[in-house]
């Protein structure tokens, strides 16, 4: 049976063990791309940087921003946005989004510190370097070296927010620094000089463009190489050949610098006497994590002792001791015919995608991919499990059985909405209903729903239960952020007679 993280008892300072990380990102509802580099960061973090706890939330995916405390047993908390530069995300929305999350846990003791977006770290120059250097070798392996290299470092910048293209303009004056192959400039989506411009402000006949962002999601997969027509990772501007690198936020490192910024923050706060484990003692500050955790696994404890299903999961106990979890649907096959594996946190992985490879942004639809088993793995490791496959949905499950969950009806979380989104909170009644009917319906989300729709009343149904009649029914506390994108979809509609995907 492998441990799951938080069975292992070493590695890492007091303070590391006893704070918990989490980690803060965009997400994406149409690529898995766009989430990757910050779950892989609190993998390694948790394997290789001595952190015990370490979650994720996403603005777009499961565990949304406004559950993001929902999923943190310590109560002392480092929260940190894996965003390449400060701006309107890490001004407005995730503190926005943070105090939600805190809100809707009224009483709860958490100590919660925000720090400054990774891409402020100077760290990111080496990662940087090492992106455009990897990317500027493979040029010279196949036209030879001798010439010049220029890089452009491509930032999103937004006219909207003037510190949006200040981190990306910094980077570049110390890339250009340290860059012996030519010069270095930068560029921006959405603010001046574009990458044409910039192009023309160089002369090397080779140029890198090293796109200064997290992941290769929707910009820097997508838009940018597409406006730039990169082919097998190059293209040509002119007389010049351009090589596309990968993502500053993809370099396999990126963990070191969100483990560097951590630490520092953590001694920080011991100089200044905030020592969070001179603070807490075991069972004085518990989290409502923390208790359903406790309560999840007294559930686990009691008849039938043939095991429970929680949402479209089955867990059972083995003969020899300790416990399996497996699709429900798979329930009647042979163990054999499974892949099975011991480690909870491969549980990741498995709520990654659908049977068909299909991203899963929301992970209670009921699309979770079956022919896998988690076995043998301890009580603890079947909530540690749940946890990846349900990111928020054990703390809602229990404090919906203890009578202490939190609601906000559809204006409220609505008025949270700014920007584009904005529109949503005026949406008319029927436009709500037929939002939840697309999203929630359309999408078969397996939790049930509890917010009040606009206009008050009864909350919408979602159809079939969503678990075993036993005590594992999972609510929803409130809209996320595809309803609200079905929402949009509404508002569209009602304004202009027709409706796109964002
Ligand atoms: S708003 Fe609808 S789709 Fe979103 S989590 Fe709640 S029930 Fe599921």
């Amino acid at each position: 049976m492998v441990m799951s993280e938080s069975e292992k008892g070493g590695g890492g300072s007091e303070a590391q063990r006893e704070a918990a990380v989490l980690l803060l990102g965009h997400g994406s509802h149409r690529s898995a791309e766009s989430s990757l580099p910050v779950r892989a960061a609190a993998s390694k973090l948790r394997d290789d940087g001595g952190f015990r706890e370490v979650r994720t939330a996403f603005w777009k995916e499961d565990a949304h921003l406004h559950h993001a405390l929902h999923t943190v047993e310590r109560p002392w908390v480092y929260a940190v946005p894996v965003f390449t530069s400060t701006g309107y995300f890490t001004h407005r929305i995730v503190p926005r989004e943070l105090r939600a999350s805190a809100d809707s846990l009224e009483g709860y003791p958490f100590r919660l510190r925000i720090l400054p977006p990774v891409g402020t770290r100077p760290e990111m120059l080496d990662l940087a370097l090492d992106r455009a250097g990897d990317t500027a070798a493979r040029a010279e392996r196949r036209e030879g070296e001798g010439s010049a290299t220029d890089v452009i470092v491509v930032g999103h910048g937004t006219r909207r927010h003037p510190d949006s293209g200040r981190i990306t303009r910094e980077l570049t004056r110390r890339l250009d620094s340290r860059w012996s192959r030519g010069r270095v400039t930068s560029a921006f989506l959405d603010e001046d000089p574009s990458v044409e411009t910039a192009l023309r402000t160089l002369s090397a006949r080779r140029v890198v463009i090293l796109p200064f962002f997290v992941s290769r999601g929707w910009h820097a997969g997508t838009t940018l190489p597409g406006d730039l027509g990169v082919e097998g990772g190059r293209t040509r501007f002119e007389d010049r050949e351009l090589w596309y690198a990968e993502p500053v936020g993809t370099h396999p490192e990126l963990w070191t610098v969100i483990s560097a910024m951590v630490r520092e923050a953590m001694a920080g706060d011991a100089t200044a006497g905030q020592v969070p484990v001179e603070n807490i003692t075991a069972g004085e500050l518990s989290t409502p994590a923390a208790r359903a955790r406790e309560d999840f696994l007294r559930w686990l404890a009691r008849p039938p002792a043939a095991g429970r299903t929680f949402l479209e999961v089955r867990v059972a106990p083995l003969p020899d001791g300790g416990f399996e979890l497996r699709h429900e649907r798979d329930g009647t096959l042979d163990a054999g015919v499974l892949e099975t594996r011991p480690d909870p946190e491969w549980a990741r992985e498995v709520a990654a995608r659908t049977d068909t490879g299909a991203h899963r942004p929301l992970k209670t639809t009921r699309d979770l991919r079956r022919g896998w088993r988690l076995a043998p793995i301890s009580a603890q490791g079947v909530w540690d499990a749940l946890g990846h496959l349900y990111p928020a949905a054990g703390t809602h499950w229990h404090l919906a059985r203890t009578g202490s969950l939190s609601i906000r009806t559809y204006a409220e979380a609505a008025g949270r909405q700014t920007g584009m989104f904005a529109p949503v909170s005026s949406l008319s009644t029927e436009g709500t209903a037929t939002a939840h009917r697309r999203c929630c319906v359309g999408r078969s989300c397996l939790r049930g729903v509890l917010w009040p729709p606009v206009g008050g009343g009864a909350p919408p149904p979602n159809g079939t239960p969503a678990a075993d009649g036993a005590g594992g029914a999972v609510p929803c506390p409130e809209p996320c952020s595809l309803l609200f994108n079905a929402a949009f979809e509404e508002v569209r509609r009602g304004s202009s007679g027709q409706g796109s995907s964002q």
